[in-house]
């Protein structure tokens, strides 16, 4: 890959297909026995409670179902009189699992007044993919809990499950996906306004060819290392002057890493009292793994669509879990209220094969009809058993209440032990603060060349070398892949090394992988 042109092909690409070719070149190198791959962003650990109930309740699902019918692979469909009573006396409360979920549904009984038979009726349901999702956005026992579930890690201090439509996508990608394509669809965005993101932020969204037709204005608050990532509040005031009409936040940051300070949050306050109409989209998929994190959602629920993923804290990638959020009173349903009569109008014909009274039809709403190009919408919605595994995900949380969720702590811990190792054998200094969310390190090469030798050499490194060039050594003749900053929209000079998919001891080794490869370098500097 040493040649110029590719390169510089190398780098027109998305950061994911850079990391995919750097492993490909470190798997030609035959001396390279562990290639350490610490580019990607899902962890190497999973949740079990939940999957191992998620079992459970398939087997007693085919235990109710074979009820009805029973004729050997072919069973019936399942019953909802006195379900619960017959769900319990299938539980054996000595055992770790079945007293988790009988722990479960005591607490949709007693905190969320759910009805016991309608619960166990569309958990069993759920998890045998019986039925179309039915509401199509959400089932309904499901709603209450996946809200309890965000109101209890994103923004504890306020009451506002109650206030809050839900809507499971597959994945954040898919939110990410669903949520553009209804704004451009509803006339909210339209080619040429601004957006502004925070950068360094995930590549997605610097990708998305549709997002080519607005103009950026990520710049204007780019985070910086000097200030630890940190938003500057002075920098994101800009917004008030210019014409943005939406933010596309990444909170806690993306390669950064960094949740937003109270004087962020105060600041989007201010603005949005100047801008009342701006539109906020915000990414916390890394909310938990920040002590007491509290989203901008909670901050300006009215403004703000929120978007969640399961895949990170749980380790679930696979099984594509994500959600949407509004309020039930915001912004996005008021724009569409205010456009003009002919656009009303073309939605109305847009919608109406989804509604009786499509001028009504909220915006979350849309964004299901949208996602199954409105003709599908009966079909629409998540799958039952991925609604189901998010229920269980979120339950495992839930049921902790105000006792420490060990489940998360033993996560963080992980992911700050080796934000510590590779630091340490970096000699790089930490950043300790609360708002770390520690599940990424963005790594910048000179700096770390200047504090292992001198300002000479990393000057010299700066006028000889390309970011790609450190990526590309480092995979080729170490075996160490990392993600390619610039892709992220860093300045040059850092890679991002993800602190939740490789083997704790493993971080150690990236950090003295780098320190050789520069005293390599730093050789050829003194012959020179
Ligand atoms: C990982 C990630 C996602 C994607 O989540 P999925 O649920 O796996 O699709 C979304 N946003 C950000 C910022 C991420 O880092």
């Amino acid at each position: 890959m040493n040649n110029e042109n590719t390169k510089k092909e190398l780098e027109q690409l998305g950061t994911f297909e850079i990391s995919r070719h750097l492993l490909s070149a470190a798997e030609k190198n035959k001396e390279i026995k562990n290639i350490l791959n610490a580019g990607q962003g899902d962890p190497n650990w999973i949740n079990t409670k939940a999957r191992l109930a998620f079992n459970k309740l398939v087997e007693f699902g085919i235990k109710e179902s074979s009820r009805t019918i029973n004729e050997t692979d072919l069973a019936g469909y399942v019953v909802k009189e006195d379900i619960s009573k017959r769900f319990k006396e299938f539980l054996n409360p000595l055992n770790q699992i079945d007293s988790f979920l009988l722990e479960g549904l005591s607490y949709t009984h007693d905190k969320l007044n759910l009805d016991e038979d309608a619960v166990v009726n569309e958990w069993t349901n759920g998890v045998l993919g019986n039925n179309y999702p039915t509401p199509s956005r959400i089932l309904e026992m499901n709603e209450p809990v996946l809200n309890a579930y965000l109101e209890n890690v994103l923004y504890k201090n306020k009451d506002l499950a109650h206030q809050t439509d839900v809507f499971p996508t597959e994945g954040g990608t898919a939110a990410i996906v669903y949520i553009f394509q209804s704004l451009k669809e509803n006339h909210l965005i339209a080619p040429g306004d601004k957006i502004a993101i925070n950068t360094p932020i995930f590549p997605p969204y610097l990708e998305i060819p549709q997002l080519n037709d607005y103009e950026m204005v990520g710049v204007d608050f780019q985070s910086k290392e000097e200030d630890h990532w940190q938003i500057d509040p002075e920098e994101l005031k800009k917004v008030i002057d210019t014409d943005v009409k939406a933010l596309f936040l990444v909170n806690p940051s993306n390669p950064g890493s960094k949740a937003f300070s109270k004087e962020v949050l105060d600041t989007l306050k201010e603005i949005v009292k100047i801008k009342p109409d701006l539109m906020i989209i915000t990414d916390d998929v890394y909310g938990t793994f920040v002590d007491d994190f509290e989203s901008v959602y909670g901050v300006l629920p009215y403004n703000t669509l929120l978007v969640y993923s399961f895949s990170k804290l749980f380790g679930a990638a696979g099984w594509r879990l994500g959600t949407i959020a509004t309020n039930k009173q915001n912004i996005f349903d008021k724009k569409i209220a205010e456009l003009d009569a002919k656009t009303k109008a073309q939605l109305e014909e847009r919608y109406q094969i989804a509604a009786f009274q499509p001028s009504k039809l909220k915006f979350i709403d849309r964004i299901v009809a949208d996602s199954r190009s409105i003709g599908l919408y009966h079909t629409s919605g998540l799958s039952t058993p991925q609604q189901m595994m998010e229920i269980l995900f979120a339950l495992t949380h839930l049921v902790e209440q105000n006792k420490v969720d060990n489940y998360i702590k033993l996560a963080k811990n992980i992911i700050s032990t080796r934000y510590d190792l590779l630091h340490d054998s970096l000699k790089m200094e930490k950043d300790s603060s609360s708002l770390n969310a520690k599940y990424y390190s963005l790594i910048n090469i000179f700096s770390v060349a200047e504090n292992l030798y001198d300002s000479e050499f990393s000057t010299y490194l700066k006028e000889n070398y390309r970011t790609i060039d450190f990526l590309i050594e480092l995979a080729e003749k170490k075996g160490i892949i990392l993600a390619y900053g610039p892709g992220f929209d860093t300045p040059s000079g850092y890679l991002r090394v993800s602190e939740a998919n490789l083997p704790t001891e493993d971080y150690k080794k990236i950090g003295e992988n780098i320190v050789e490869l520069l005293e390599e370098y730093h050789d050829t500097f003194k012959q020179k």
